[in-house]
């Protein structure tokens, strides 16, 4: 009775995985949908602690355990996002992306070792003991194979996902060495030459090849994403993001868990397709991102020649120009998101449009920090996502454009990307704000982006910076844009 039930419940919260997974694809339904999930998640979970029995009719146990876990995890979960700044979140994210991958990679580790057990417990026991004699051997092939799959790719992306957390807070550089991509592929070659002797050799419960496996992957993690650097970071991001579904679905298969096995698929199948769009969107192969341009921005940056001079503008000018614009477009990036100027950039939005000025918005797929993240900034202010342009609509409508205001983005806009065949970011689709008639910048100095690197924008002609935290400069040119 309770089986059904339980599977009842289970068959529930996938649907409100799916759902709410649906719901997150548009910003006007995104906060309802993650809690369906949420909720379905929370369901899927009780269901677990209270209906499951083993075949021996045996529930759960371990409540204490459980729930400790339940209780440290929750408040550790919910303080860390209650107080992580808007800026922080990528590396938050990649944070507890890790912590699945860790997760598939343990459940792994415990069930080995129960195979383990069952297998060196007595020379009398052999594993037809343990799977119907017809099958035994497939069972052992079918069984390790998710052991290994989950523990390796847990491992990789619980080790990369700790590494992109460090390079996106700063704390860890990018690193290549000779014969970078050799060694990695050597490590990889012996992972799965390991595993498949495991999964191919009967009753083949070695503890330490097992061992060796998961190490070898952790390390595998680590200089798999050590040497990304420069604008290829969102694309490893969501590519740990799907290895992780991946070995969570892994779980779901050892434990015959329809919930986690859906959870899972689905953390995996979206993680792989924003891989795509986003190798699209940066109009690279996911290989070439993997093993193409290694941490080179620096050297680049370095060897850059005098851009020549810029020209400024100054306050009351530039609301001057944006106030008799007929046509603004507002891009928005990493630095609109840490001056958290998304209110006030908003209220001038607002401020422009009643004086008559049409004004949107124009997304690029990676500006900020992690996918979307433009899309969450604005729409935290309340910004009418009728409003908000993809890349190439946006570029389709620079022509028709008097002014464009880019607040803190820099890579996005780069045209280095379209003629410099030696920049990091060669071959990313930018905005092409330099089709407008004028274009105004506003940072806070002259130094360079994610990337590195410097950008030409700012020294063409028909360009001006306006220099200043993008908060304080937002909330100044509305006050003068009141005065006029
Ligand atoms: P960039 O990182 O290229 O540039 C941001 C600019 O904002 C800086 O040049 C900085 O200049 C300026 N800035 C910082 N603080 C402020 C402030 N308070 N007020 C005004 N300006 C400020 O950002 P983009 O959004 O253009 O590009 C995103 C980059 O990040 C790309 O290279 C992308 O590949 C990468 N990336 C994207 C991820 C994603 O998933 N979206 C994930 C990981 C990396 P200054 O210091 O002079 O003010």
């Amino acid at each position: 009775m309770s089986f059904s039930f339980l599977t009842i419940i289970y068959l529930i919260a996938s649907v409100t995985f799916i759902l709410g997974l649906k719901m997150l694809s548009n910003p006007a339904s995104a906060r309802k949908g993650n809690a369906i999930a949420a909720t379905g998640m929370v369901l899927a979970i009780a269901a677990t602690i209270f209906l499951y029995r083993d075949d021996e009719g045996k529930a759960l146990g371990n409540y204490g355990w459980i729930f400790g876990g339940l209780l440290i995890g929750a408040t550790i979960g919910t303080l860390a996002a209650k107080r992580v700044k808007m800026t922080a979140m990528p590396e938050m994210v990649s944070l507890f992306n890790g912590m699945g991958g860790a997760c598939a990679a343990l459940i792994s580790i415990v069930e080995f070792n129960h195979l383990a057990n069952k297998v060196h417990a007595s020379k009398t026991i052999s594993l037809q003991d343990i799977f119907p004699s017809s099958t035994a051997y497939g069972n052992w092939t079918g069984e390790m194979l998710i052991i290994l799959a989950g523990l390796i790719i847990g491992a990789v992306s619980f080790a990369g996902s700790i590494i992109a957390w460090g390079k996106l807070n700063g704390k860890i550089h990018d690193l290549a060495f000779r014969g970078h991509h050799l060694f990695n592929f050597v490590l990889l070659l012996i992972i799965v030459v390991m595993a498949g002797w495991m999964i191919g050799v009967f009753e083949n419960a070695n503890s330490l090849v097992f061992y060796t496996i998961f190490f070898m992957s952790l390390l595998y993690g680590v200089f798999f994403v050590l040497p990304i650097g420069g604008a290829d970071m969102p694309v490893v991001i969501s590519l740990l993001n799907s290895f992780t579904g991946v070995a969570a679905a892994c779980g779901g298969f050892l434990y015959n868990n329809k919930a986690m096995l859906t959870g899972g698929i689905l953390v995996g199948a979206a993680g792989t397709l924003l891989t795509i769009l986003m190798c699209r969107a940066m109009n690279r192969s996911l290989i070439n991102v993997l093993i193409g341009s290694f941490g080179v921005s620096a050297e680049q940056a370095a060897t850059k020649q005098e851009q020549g001079n810029y020209k400024e503008i100054s306050l009351s000018d530039a609301a001057v120009v944006l106030s008799y614009a007929n046509k603004v477009m507002i891009v928005p990036g990493y630095g609109l998101a840490v001056a958290q100027a998304q209110h006030a950039c908003h209220e001038l939005e607002k401020l422009l449009t009643a004086r008559g000025v049409e004004v949107k918005y124009a997304i690029h797929p990676v500006a900020g920090r992690m996918p979307g993240h433009m899309n969450v900034l604005l729409a935290e202010a309340d910004v009418d996502y009728e409003l908000l342009l993809e890349m190439e609509q946006a570029n389709e409508e620079f022509p028709h454009t008097d002014v464009v205001l880019v607040l803190g983005a820099n890579d996005v806009v780069n045209p280095a990307a379209k003629s410099d065949t030696a920049s990091p970011i060669y071959g990313m689709p930018i905005l092409d704000v330099e089709l407008a008639r004028t274009c105004i910048v506003n940072k806070r100095s002259m130094k360079p982006g994610y990337a590195g690197i410097e950008n030409e924008l700012f020294f063409r002609p028909k360009t001006s910076m306006l220099f200043g935290d993008a908060k304080k400069v937002l909330q100044d040119l509305a006050a003068e844009i009141k005065n006029l």
